[in-house]
């Protein structure tokens, strides 16, 4: 990504001034992260328009209810856990109870598991509905907003154990990586957390 002077340490740049810019207007890490989402989402697009990405965009696979890549250990920052917590708060209790059951069976099989065993396990992600749709999509995680792929067959080849390439697109993978980046050190987070565990966490106290 370098045409017109655009480059990642720029999505990284924008991210973080947005987070830094909630926190310190006291609105706290939730709003950090709906902040970076925003200006992500803003960034991602002036990209698209400014190296003319429009028909890769547009060929992407990805579309509601594709859930293939929803089987992997997915990283989240302390803003994105407050994010999700606050999401989950405002669910009904009788979606909290099966988002609940759903974690504790991930956990039960997947704890313990890197990345590459808990997608060879195919183990759901817990917010994944029955009709494959993202059950927290408006808050999901930056990682989770990086996902793409021009080819939805090859997607459920690789979660069957087919080596197999997906082909993506490599500037939403980047420009939302770099963004998690800058919220990670506008937020203080050391490391990425597993979002499972982070639900596990915020269903124990629900
Ligand atoms: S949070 Fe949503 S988008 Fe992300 S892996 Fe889970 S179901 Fe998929």
């Amino acid at each position: 990504m370098s045409a017109d002077g655009l480059g990642y340490s720029d999505a990284k740049r924008a991210a973080q001034a947005a987070a830094v810019q909630a926190l310190s207007d006291g609105l706290g890490p939730a709003a950090a992260a709906r902040a970076t989402i925003t200006a992500t989402d803003a960034f991602f697009a002036q990209v698209v328009d400014a190296l003319d990405l429009k028909p890769q965009v547009d060929g992407l696979a990805c579309a509601a209810g594709c859930a293939w890549c929803c089987h992997q250990i997915v990283g989240i920052t302390g803003a994105e856990a407050a994010l999700l917590a606050q999401a989950i708060a405002a669910l009904p209790p009788e979606r909290r109870t099966i988002l609940a059951t759903r974690t504790r069976d991930a956990m039960t099989r997947g704890r313990g598991l890197d990345q590459r065993d808990w997608w060879a396990a195919r183990i759901r992600c817990p917010v994944l509905e029955d009709n494959g749709l993202c059950g927290l999509h408006a808050d999901r995680p930056l990682a989770c907003r990086a996902f793409n792929s021009a080819d939805a067959d090859a997607c459920k080849r690789s979660l069957l154990g087919e080596a197999v390439r997906t082909p993506v697109l490599g500037a939403q993978h980047g420009i939302w990586a770099h963004a998690q980046a800058g919220l990670a050190e506008a937020d203080g987070t050391m490391a990425p957390m597993a979002l499972a565990e982070v639900l596990e966490r915020i269903l124990a106290k629900a």
